[in-house]
């Protein structure tokens, strides 16, 4: 019988967010200012135990959010279990897209898909800083998702960041161990916020 405990997380947002660093960090705990390029292809995958003891097997797949790559975050969002949607808080502009990003997600994924914002590079020093810790938490409650502000560099609230995101779709979306039947939980995140 084949089983299906895998969970899959999209990481996206614009080009130079930090999206390749933050799934580096929470899979190797590294971290390198040298530029990766993305071709939009690559995952790597962790193996986790849920907090009811099930283990499951997280695969992490890294996008390139420049224009001439969306259709292939569009065939990623389609698969996705869950999407880590990332900003630079030093960027005005990548803050300014979540919008968008936001829309094509809720109108390519599947129904219920979680999302988690995160506002990352906040190591940074705070007069670099483009956008308000405040601007971010009210673009989350917008949109009724959770947020984190990030630090790949530093490792702040990277695993709180994949630990939200699973809970999230273990608990309220429609994605089920082993193809068991789940009952749905209409709504996201209940209006809560975890930061
Ligand atoms: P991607 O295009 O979204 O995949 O972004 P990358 O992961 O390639 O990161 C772009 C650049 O930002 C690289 O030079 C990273 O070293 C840097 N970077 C990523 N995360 C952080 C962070 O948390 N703090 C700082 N200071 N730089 C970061
Ligand atoms: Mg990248």
């Amino acid at each position: 019988m084949t089983t299906n405990n895998d969970i899959k997380i999209v990481t996206l947002g614009n080009t130079s967010v930090g999206k390749s660093s933050f799934i580096i960090k929470y899979i190797e705990n590294k971290f390198t200012y040298n530029y990766i390029a993305t071709l939009g292809l690559d995952f790597k995958q962790k193996k986790i135990k849920l907090k009811d003891g099930k283990d499951v097997r997280l695969r992490i797949f890294d996008t390139a959010g420049q224009e001439r790559f969306r259709s292939v975050s569009v065939s990623f969002i389609k698969k996705a279990d869950g999407v880590i949607l990332i900003y630079d808080i030093t960027n005005r502009e990548t803050f300014d897209s979540i919008g968008e990003w936001i829309k094509n997600i809720r109108e390519i994924g599947k129904e219920l898909l979680p999302v988690v914002l995160v506002g990352n590079k906040c190591d940074l020093p705070e007069e670099e800083r483009k956008v308000t810790l405040i601007e971010g938490k009210e673009k989350a409650e917008q949109f009724k998702i959770p947020f984190f502000e990030t630090s790949c560099k530093d490792g702040i609230n990277i695993k709180e960041a994949f630990d939200k995101i699973v809970e999230e779709i273990t608990t309220k979306s429609n994605w089920s161990p082993n193809g068991e039947i789940k009952t749905l939980k209409k709504g996201n995140n209940n209006g809560k916020k975890c930061c």
